[in-house]
């Protein structure tokens, strides 16, 4: 049985609740699939490390989170897809993307984000999806995040996110804190709360060293009381199938089929996600339509 990586807390008095994540596995299973480099798997492990925290404050089973940055660096897009349990899946459109490191030793996330825009995607299955946008900050991503709660949601939010990347290009350490207040938050605790702020820097730092995230919880929550609801295990995870992408294909006309197939007998279509790579051909697609 694999440890669990995610914990879900609030103060005793209903002010904030808490998320910490270690999410060092799944950003290594999104290298692995993805081939990223340093700055790259930084920019992605940190847009999953934050969806998979949203994902968990999703309401129902079924419910998905999509997070999306969509900055002019050369990144391109960065997505990442979360379940209610924080199961997440990744994609960065450039996965080379790389910078020196910046004067401070820390790679150079913001640099290859750029400037543009966020998009919060929240799909209950019925209806319209709410989406939500606000503009990117820094590019750093927690503090978009941050800007992105405070305007298109009114929710004050604390978010730390990190991502060690070691010499040999795997992930030694990555994790998330993600601290909202609630309405009619207690002033005490808020003060408290900000006064707790710096010791909630450096996440993967904390990581590295060996903390749980429920040593972290107890490190940032000092001097405040809370109670733990649960904690659970997140991890990468693609949804795809074979009948989904099938559905996507069948909105082609026949003369685009005509044109796919015309020097071939089946396509091949590789999920973005994940690698799993998915066999057509004509007839399989003609009658899957409705
Ligand atoms: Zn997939």
């Amino acid at each position: 049985m694999k440890q669990n990586n995610v914990i879900r807390a609030m103060t005793r008095d209903g002010a904030a609740r808490i998320l910490v994540i270690n999410s060092t596995e799944m950003v290594n299973e999104a290298i692995r699939f993805h081939k990223t480099a340093p700055t790259a798997t930084a920019a992605l492990g940190r847009v999953m490390t934050a969806a998979s925290l949203m994902g968990t404050m999703l309401k129902e089973k079924n419910d998905k989170l999509t997070l999306k940055f969509k900055g002019d660096g050369i990144a391109g897009s960065i997505i990442a897809v979360s379940d209610y349990m924080g199961n997440t899946k990744g994609y960065i459109q450039n996965p080379e993307a790389d910078l020196p490191l910046k004067a401070n030793g820390k790679l150079d996330v913001g640099g290859i984000v750029g400037a543009g825009d966020l998009c919060v995607i929240r799909d209950e299955g019925i209806g319209d999806p709410q989406t939500g946008f606000s503009r990117i900050v820094t590019g750093e991503i927690a503090e978009d995040l941050c800007a992105y709660f405070a305007q298109s949601e009114q929710i004050p939010t604390v978010c730390s996110l990190g991502v060690l990347v070691d010499t040999d290009l795997s992930c030694r350490a990555a994790g998330g804190i993600l601290l909202q207040l609630l309405p009619f938050a207690d002033e005490e605790t808020v003060v408290k709360i900000e006064e707790n702020l710096p010791l909630m820097n450096n996440v993967s730092g904390m990581i590295d060293g060996g903390m749980t995230p429920e040593d972290i919880l107890a490190r940032i929550m000092t001097g405040i009381e809370y109670d733990v609801f649960d904690d659970f295990r997140a991890e990468y995870r693609c949804d795809c199938s074979r009948d989904r992408i099938l559905d996507a294909l069948s909105c082609f006309s026949d003369a685009e089929l005509d044109d796919t197939f015309a020097d071939k007998d089946t396509i091949e279509v590789c999920c973005h996600f994940c690698d799993q790579k998915y066999i057509f051909t004509r007839e399989d697609i003609v009658s899957n339509r409705r």
